[in-house]
């Protein structure tokens, strides 16, 4: 029985996957902070989750997929001061923009869910943890005492000192610098809900660590994100999980992506390079953006090169035109030739190796690599032959379509009235007969010639003239 392996950030291993309810998959990916348009850096990431989701159901799990939407948070209202609107109003604008997004590159998680929908949740758990003495209350917030932690560290791999090093905002009146909010007090011309320690919003870590756990339960498989959510969101989130409930692992998987660079630098807004989402699908669509991005392993960084999505576009193009004629070449007769016999042989390894390749950390540009020789080894067949049989164009129609499923791609409806393209070539050639009779051979060979360069090629034999597709 083949086993799906994946790459723990926890254990920094590939380990088995094994999830903890049989044949079922509890999945939560970290979402936007809806204060704009979405860039294709957020796009790479929901595309990698969203393929591992596609992977999953193939193999067999049921999924469910659960993605947050931060619609409080400083950047948030910052923005919404700057343009005069409120905060509801710009997060329901934007977050609107980001489901759109979502839609037309075809990811579709089960939940999305909104932090300020689960203040009094929060609370609860909040509360739990001053109780159980994990969390303090200070003049400006409740924080976690990172130090009544002793896992503290574990995802990112790092020691407490080291961490504590890195912080940003010393904060004097916190016990520890490490220490993070998980409720900050109102300040002025701020969204703020009461609670019992006085009016405020939450901090950024606690909402995760909540809406993943009402929705796939207090421990479930798998947690993911860009690399940049390790430390301190992530491990954050571990704490604040694992203290309250007192169960471990809160998480069995953690997935992270790498990032998706521009000129070398990573995508974002704060750097000011971004291309929105937007923008991308109206020059490549949602199909070459999916191919470019599983043409990278999800863990590995991307660039964003025009160069790499034009030549994805013309891998795209070429499959779809592969396939179309393919469909024309069918012909139901009994026994294969020897060459389809080979290319029979092909298609089965091809597949394997395929499923081998996703079963493998989801190594999709792997996989990408058997679908292309598949498309090598068909064009080396089409080269020589006029037909193919129907049995085994329906393998490699099934192939591509397994294929393409996955990958989010060849969705695209390019029906061919196969009858009328085979009638309007027998035209041409009688038509074209008809010349040579008349001995008008300079206008006959240019009808050749044209026909060659749509593919279709003409012969003169003694037995008249016979034509086939070529590619
Ligand atoms: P943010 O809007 O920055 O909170 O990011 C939302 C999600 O997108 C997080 O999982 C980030 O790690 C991910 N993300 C943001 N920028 C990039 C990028 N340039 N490449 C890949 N993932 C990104
Ligand atoms: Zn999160």
């Amino acid at each position: 029985m083949m086993e799906i392996k994946l790459f723990n950030t926890l254990s920094g291993k590939k380990e088995v996957f094994r999830p903890l309810r049989r044949g079922e998959v509890r999945m939560y990916v970290c979402g936007p902070t809806p204060y704009d348009y979405s860039h294709v850096g957020h796009a790479r990431t929901y595309t990698a989750f969203d393929v591992i989701h596609r992977w999953l159901e193939k193999r067999g799990f049921k999924v469910k997929w659960v993605m947050n939407i931060t619609d409080v948070d400083d950047k948030i209202i910052k923005k919404a001061q700057e343009e005069g609107v409120t905060t509801t109003e710009l997060v329901t604008r934007f977050s609107q923009e980001f489901f759109r997004d979502m839609y037309i590159l075809d990811i579709h998680p089960d939940i999305y869910c909104f932090a300020t929908g689960h203040i009094s949740e929060m609370l609860e758990v909040i509360k739990k943890l001053v109780e159980k003495d994990y969390a303090y209350v200070i003049k400006d917030g409740v924080y976690f005492d990172v130090d009544k932690f002793k896992d503290y560290g574990k995802l990112s791999k790092q020691k407490r000192e080291e961490l504590v090093k890195h912080r940003i905002e010393p904060n004097p009146n916190k016990r520890n610098p490490g220490d993070f909010a998980l409720w900050k007090f109102k300040k002025p011309r701020e969204p703020n809900w009461p609670s019992p320690w006085g009016n405020g919003r939450p901090g950024w870590h606690i909402e995760c660590s909540v809406m993943s756990s009402k929705y796939l339960g207090e421990q479930f498989d798998i947690h993911g994100g860009g690399s940049d959510l390790i430390f301190p969101h992530h491990e954050n989130e571990i704490a604040q999980s694992e203290a309250a409930s007192g169960k471990k692992p809160w998480v069995k998987y953690w997935l992270h992506t790498g990032f998706l660079n521009i000129k070398g630098e990573k995508m974002s807004k704060s750097l000011g390079n971004i291309i929105p989402i937007r923008e991308a699908l109206k020059k490549w669509g949602p199909e070459v953006l999916r191919l470019f991005f599983v043409s990278k392993h999800y863990r590995s960084p991307i660039d964003f090169r025009e160069e790499h999505l034009e030549q994805t576009r013309e891998s795209l193009e070429r499959i779809y035109n592969l396939l179309d004629l393919l469909k024309l070449l069918r012909k139901s007769k009994g026994v294969l030739s020897e060459a389809e016999i080979e290319l029979k042989e092909k298609v089965k390894n091809a597949k394997k190796e395929f499923v081998q390749a996703m079963d493998d950390d989801f190594n999709t540009p792997k996989a990408l690599a058997s679908v292309f020789n598949l498309v090598k080894e068909i064009n080396r067949f089409i080269k020589n032959k006029n037909e193919i049989n129907e049995a085994l164009y329906r393998e490699i129609d099934s192939f591509f379509k397994d294929f393409s499923s996955v990958f989010g791609v060849l969705q695209k409806e390019r029906e061919i009235k196969e009858e009328i393209v085979r009638e309007l070539i027998e035209l041409v050639i009688v038509v074209r007969d008809e010349l040579r009779r008349q001995k008008l051979f300079a206008l006959s060979d240019e009808i050749r010639k044209k026909l060659k360069e749509l593919g279709v090629v003409v012969e003169d034999t003694k037995q008249g003239t016979r034509w086939r597709f070529q590619h």
